[in-house]
C-alpha cells in the first residue's frame, strides 16, 4: 500500500487524502493549526462565532458538483441568498446574482465534512522534508520525524511550501514566484443592528474590500456578528500594529462610510498572512520520479473551488505514480 503524507489540512490537503483513501492509499495529513480547514475556517467566542476566513464559495467545476450536492443533502452546505452589494465612493449597486454557498452552521463544517475518518496530526507543524533512502521524512517543529513515505503531497500556501522543497529546486522556483496577499479580519458583534443595510459588501476603495454580516447566512446565531476583510495595502501597512487599535480603526471607517454605529459587545481582529493568491502556478506541482509536489488554491486559480479542484488533481497523479 503507498504511504502517503500530506501537509496541510485545509480544503486542498483534505480532498486530496480523501481521494487518496478511496484510492486505497496509506494516507497521514499533517496541520499546524488545531482543527482541520485551514482558511476555510469559523472562529468561535462563546456564543459568537464568525466566518473570519473564506466568506462563501462557488462551484462551477464538473467534479465538485456532485460533492455539493451531497454536502447540501447532508445539510452541511446551504446557499446564501443574502443581500449582496458592490460599495465604490457614494455608489452602490447590487452585485451579480450567482450561486454562493456557505457551511452551515458555519464554515468549518464543511471542513469537518472534508475531514470524515482521515488520520490527522493536528498542532504538528512540517519545517523539514526530506528523502532518506527512496523514503521521505517529514520533520517537525519540536524535532519529531515522522519516516516511511512513498510520496509527499504539500498543501499549503505557496510562501509555506517553498522552504519545504528543498529537494525538489524546480518545484521549490515554481512556489517562489506565487505571492500571497495578507489580510486582516475584523470581527465585531453589535448590541442594535448597524446601519449597513446590506449582508455582504464587496468594497472597491478605502481600507476594507469586503463587509458582511455573519447572521444572514443560514444557521447562524441572531446576532449582529459582523466580519470586515481589510486590502492588502492597508494590512500590510498596519501589519505590526497592536490588535486593538486595528479594531477600534475598523469602526472608526465604518462609522465615517455608514454613520454612527451602535455599542459593540466584542471586537477581536485576525491577521492572516496569506490570505489570497497574488498570482498562480501554471498548475499543481508535481515530480514523479521523485513523488512530490505541492498544491493549493494557488495552482489553480485560488478560492475554495480552485483547492479543492487542486486536491483532486494532485491526488490523481499520486495514483498515476503507482
Ligand atoms: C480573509 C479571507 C477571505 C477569503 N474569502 C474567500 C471567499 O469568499 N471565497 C472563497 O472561495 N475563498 C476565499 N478565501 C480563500 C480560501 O479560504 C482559500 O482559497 C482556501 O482555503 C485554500 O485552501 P488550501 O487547502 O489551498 O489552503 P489553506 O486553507 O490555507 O490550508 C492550508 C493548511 O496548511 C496548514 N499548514 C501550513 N503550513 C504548514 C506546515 N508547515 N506544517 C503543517 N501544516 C501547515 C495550515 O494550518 C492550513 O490548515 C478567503 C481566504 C481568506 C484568508
Amino acid at each position: 500500500m503507498t504511504r502517503v503524507a500530506i501537509i496541510g489540512a485545509g480544503p486542498a490537503g483534505l480532498v486530496a487524502a480523501r481521494t487518496l483513501v478511496d484510492a486505497g492509499a496509506d494516507v497521514c495529513v499533517f496541520d499546524k493549526g488545531r482543527r482541520p480547514g485551514g482558511r476555510l475556517n469559523t472562529r468561535e467566542h462563546g456564543a459568537y462565532q464568525f466566518d473570519h476566513g473564506a466568506q462563501f464559495f462557488t462551484v462551477r467545476d464538473e467534479r465538485i458538483s456532485p460533492m455539493l450536492e451531497d454536502w447540501v443533502s447532508l445539510k452541511v452546505v446551504a446557499l446564501w441568498k443574502g443581500r449582496l452589494v458592490r460599495l465604490m465612493g457614494n455608489t452602490a449597486e447590487v452585485a451579480r446574482p450567482t450561486k454562493r454557498y456557505v457551511g452551515t452552521p458555519s464554515m468549518i463544517s464543511l471542513a469537518s465534512e472534508l475531514r470524515g475518518e482521515l488520520e490527522i496530526l493536528s498542532l504538528t507543524r512540517i519545517v523539514g522534508v526530506e528523502r532518506n533512502q527512496k523514503e521521505w521524512h517529514l520533520h517537525d517543529e519540536l524535532g519529531g520525524d515522522h519516516g516511511g513515505f512513498d510520496r509527499v503531497v504539500m498543501a499549503i500556501p505557496a510562501p509555506q511550501a517553498v522552504p519545504l522543497l528543498s529537494e525538489v529546486p524546480a518545484l521549490q522556483r515554481a512556489a517562489e514566484a506565487v505571492g500571497m496577499a495578507p489580510s486582516f479580519a475584523g470581527m465585531f458583534v453589535f448590541a442594535e443592528p448597524p446601519p449597513m443595510d446590506f449582508d455582504g459588501a464587496f468594497v472597491g476603495d478605502g481600507p476594507f474590500t469586503w463587509i458582511a454580516r455573519d447572521a444572514s447566512k443560514p444557521g447562524r446565531p441572531d446576532v449582529e456578528a459582523w466580519v470586515v476583510h481589510a486590502s492588502s495595502e492597508w494590512t500590510r501597512r498596519h501589519w505590526s500594529g497592536d490588535r486593538t487599535d486595528i479594531a477600534r480603526r475598523f469602526l472608526e471607517e465604518l462609522t465615517m462610510r455608514f454613520g454612527s454605529l451602535p455599542d459593540t459587545l466584542f471586537e477581536r481582529t485576525h491577521r492572516w498572512g496569506y490570505a489570497l493568491a497574488d498570482g498562480f502556478a501554471p498548475g499543481v506541482l508535481w515530480d514523479a520520479k521523485l513523488g512530490i509536489g505541492a498544491v493549493g488554491d494557488w495552482c489553480r486559480g485560488g478560492r475554495v473551488e480552485g483547492a479543492l479542484v487542486s486536491g483532486i488533481q494532485i491526488a490523481d497523479k499520486v495514483v498515476a505514480s503507482g
